[in-house]
């Protein structure tokens, strides 16, 4: 039983075929991550045009057959092309590393429009931001997603004790519990280096505040390149352990597109 299908779509990647056609790989706001193929695409005169290109938001088209895995697009037009970042090579990388780990953590065919607009609250971002935030952004993106996946770390009190964030140090981060350990924990928090990392305040938080305040406050925050390296390490070890899925780097993940 198949049904023509309307959504919008922001294709997180393309798969070449034998002949003149692509599986894409999008997220959709009504169907979740689908795989789309879409037949005549390579050749010079492709009816989708740039519609399907990688952070692309389209309205397509397609034809939804029920258990099957991957389904035809009929037509598809641009919404948004995010025209900035498809020229800038660090804009690229950073968006390419944010679809690409949606690619990896999310399932096929389960909707979820609150991560379609976290998406598309990324691109727009990173489409419209400095150089020297594009860091901070995908650091902010990754801290939502991880919320909105039910993974939201607790930051303002230690798990073990209770003790207030403003009453007391806590200077551990537990990857497995999801949050912070106080200085009065520490001596049982210190068996375990791999499940315990240590955090500053400044990094707890930034984090506080990725949770809390929308993209365009996030990026304005300022942090040392140390600093945000820490948190990156932080974000990708809680992520990777919470979803079972490995976190490509960001430099390897445009590669990937
Ligand atoms: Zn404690």
């Amino acid at each position: 039983m198949s049904r023509i299908a309307k959504t919008e779509a922001i294709s997180l990647k393309n798969v070449s075929l034998s002949g003149a056609s692509r599986y894409i790989i999008a997220l959709t706001r009504d169907f979740g991550k689908v795989t789309l193929v879409a037949k005549g695409i390579k050749k010079p005169k492709s009816r989708f045009g740039a519609c399907l290109e990688p952070f692309v938001l389209s309205e397509v088209l397609f034809y939804h057959k029920e258990n099957r895995e991957t389904h035809y697009i009929s037509h598809c037009d641009i919404i948004e092309s995010f025209s900035n970042l498809r020229r800038d090579l660090e804009k690229i990388r950073f968006a390419a590393a944010s679809v690409s780990v949606i690619d990896k953590v999310i399932d096929h065919e389960e909707k979820n429009s609150v991560l379609f607009d976290l998406v598309f609250s990324i691109l727009t971002e990173l489409n419209r931001s400095e150089e020297s935030q594009l860091f901070i952004l995908y650091l902010a993106f990754l801290t939502k997603l991880a919320a909105l996946l039910g993974f939201q770390p607790i930051l303002d009190r230690c798990l073990r004790c209770g003790a207030l964030a403003e009453e007391r140090t806590h200077p551990y981060f537990s990857i497995v519990e999801g949050g912070l350990i106080c200085s009065g924990c520490e001596i049982v928090a210190s068996k375990d280096r791999i499940n315990y990392k240590r955090i500053t305040p400044e990094i707890r938080e930034i984090l506080y505040q990725f949770l809390t305040e929308k993209f365009y406050k996030n990026k304005r925050r300022i942090l040392t390149d140390s600093s945000l390296e820490q948190l990156h390490i932080l974000l990708k070890m809680y992520l990777e352990y919470h979803t079972d899925k490995r976190i490509p780097p960001i430099s390897e993940s445009y590669l990937i597109i």
